[in-house]
């Protein structure tokens, strides 16, 4: 008699991207719906409360009731796997796509001077080297 009762799943598509890689993900869920829409009185005084879903003539808006239920059931970090490892904090390369690739050991800033030197050195041992 207060008014109807509405019941009922509804599934939604979702797209959006992974947290730790930025792969676009896409997927779907479904979600369970229940909320009593009341008849609106008019004489019931117009103190409602905002929560009370209402009735508007023979109609009754599934907006609301849909787009709280869908908000709460998104995952709150997606991600594209369970076990994504992310991006190489080096170069930002996936690393599921190339789960194995290294990097050479950076070289100590306070030796990078001598590593030039020696690479001179080296080129020019080369030249003086070479074979007449
Ligand atoms: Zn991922
Ligand atoms: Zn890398």
């Amino acid at each position: 008699m207060e008014g109807v009762l509405v019941t009922g799943a509804a599934s939604a598509a979702l797209t959006g991207e992974c947290v730790r890689c930025l792969e676009p993900i896409t997927d779907e869920i479904e979600v369970e719906l229940q909320e009593l829409f009341v008849y609106d009185d008019q004489d019931h005084d117009s103190e409602e409360d905002d929560e009370v879903s209402m009735l508007e003539d023979d109609l009754l808006d599934l907006e609301p009731l849909l787009r709280d239920a869908v908000v709460l059931a998104l995952p709150f970090q997606p991600v594209c796997e369970d076990d994504c490892p992310g991006l190489c904090p080096e170069c930002g390369a996936r690393l599921r796509d190339d789960p194995d690739h290294a990097h050479a050991e950076p070289i100590d800033p306070r030796w990078a001077g001598l590593a030039a030197l020696a690479q001179d050195q080296q080129d020019q041992d080369r030249s003086t080297n070479r074979p007449e």
